[in-house]
């Protein structure tokens, strides 16, 4: 019997809304963002990184509109993309007008640099209200109001969540509540913060970021601590990674993130031992290996790769495909058995064929 995953905690409730087909708040899976890095008007090029994404397994996914020709490029876009796209605007509210009227799944804008943002939320309200178009106020540390700034001093977590909560009262004035808030700050203790004292006070989904999180090793490990310190508290609803890498990278970070709190099914799970001086094999190279070799596998399969017998019959074990090395050989477990004892050259064509064998299984039944 397949036991159901622990959950890590219990959603914060949300209001929900629909950012195109993909729901978002409390009663729907959180969802995994990204945004493109090619210049919007290059519409080609921006669908064929979107679809890449796609394939990645990205749910949502946001474009840059700095300019006439990139707004004039998102009809185009919204229309050919297979996912939902969000258009991101900074400074110009026209062109908060164009995205909407584009079809865009969404619009994110920065109320601490749209230009007089405050005296257009009413007619913004309007038009998204018509075209049914969810609003993401998106604060951000680097961009911070400047009434807030002058009041706090720094983007302290109190300013960065009075700012986007003064914008969503705005819209709340305009009896418009399809809003989803991101308040982004560099330093995931400040972003912690500033996320919780919002849960505290609204009620609107929130899309978790660290923003400026750095190149993949750092940003990998601030917003993995980041998002599992608020998810943790049922906090988020739709997170993005960001690092200076292909965007392709935040995604699969993203999915990581989700499935080891239990809040995606796991797909590839490779459990592998450290090493230590009791290694018998080389186990850095044995699970390099083997995960290249299942790259990709679509179903849910845990594969223990052990190197030696200290711990490894009893991960191999509890995995569903294993090996337990030692004196030149592997023992080879599948669901708890030992089916065959291999040499180590033997390994890892083992463990990919046996796993293309269980996936065959899994798909088939
Ligand atoms: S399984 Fe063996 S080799 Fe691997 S860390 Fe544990 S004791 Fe060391």
């Amino acid at each position: 019997m397949t036991m159901a995953a622990p959950v890590v905690s219990e959603r914060r409730r949300t209001r929900q809304l629909m950012v195109g087909s993909v729901g978002v708040g409390s009663g729907f899976p959180v969802s995994v963002q990204s945004m493109t890095t090619t210049v919007t008007a290059d519409v080609n090029a921006t669908l064929q990184q979107i679809a890449e994404l796609t394939a990645a397994g990205c749910d949502i996914v946001r474009v840059a509109c700095p300019s006439q020709d990139d707004a004039d490029a998102l009809s185009a876009i919204a229309t050919k993309s297979q996912i939902p796209v969000v258009a991101d605007i900074h400074f110009q509210p026209k062109y908060v007008f164009a995205a909407i009227e584009a079809g865009c799944a969404a619009v994110r804008v920065n109320p601490g640099n749209i230009k007089r943002f405050d005296d257009k939320v009413r007619e913004i309200a309007a038009a998204a209200r018509d075209h049914g178009t969810p609003i993401r106020i998106g604060v951000n540390a680097g961009s911070l109001d400047p009434r807030l700034m002058a009041k706090y001093g720094r983007a302290t977590p109190e300013a960065l969540a009075e700012s986007a909560l003064w914008e969503a009262s705005l819209f709340a004035e305009h009896d418009f509540h399809d809003l989803k808030i991101s308040v982004k700050h560099n330093d995931p203790v400040v972003m912690v913060r500033a996320y919780e004292i919002l849960a505290e006070r609204c009620d609107y989904p929130l899309h978790l970021g660290v923003t400026e999180a750095g190149p993949a090793f750092q940003g990998t490990i601030k917003s993995a601590v980041a998002f599992g310190a608020l998810l943790r508290q049922g906090i988020g609803d739709t997170i993005r990674v960001s690092l200076s890498a292909p965007p392709v990278e935040e995604v699969k970070v993203g999915h990581q993130i989700l499935q080891s709190l239990n809040l995606r099914p796991r797909k590839l799970e490779i459990v592998s031992c450290p090493s230590c001086g009791r290694a018998q094999v080389d186990v850095y190279t044995l699970a390099e290996q083997v995960t290249a070799g299942l790259e990709g596998m679509e179903v849910p399969l845990r594969v223990a790769v052990m190197g030696c017998v200290v711990n490894g019959p009893g991960e191999a074990r509890e995995a569903d495909l294993g090996v337990a090395s030692g004196n030149g050989k592997g023992q080879i477990f599948v669901k708890g058995q030992v089916i065959k004892t291999v040499p180590e050259h033997q390994i890892v064509e083992t463990l990919i064929e046996e796993a293309m064998r269980l996936a065959d299984e899994v798909s088939q039944s």
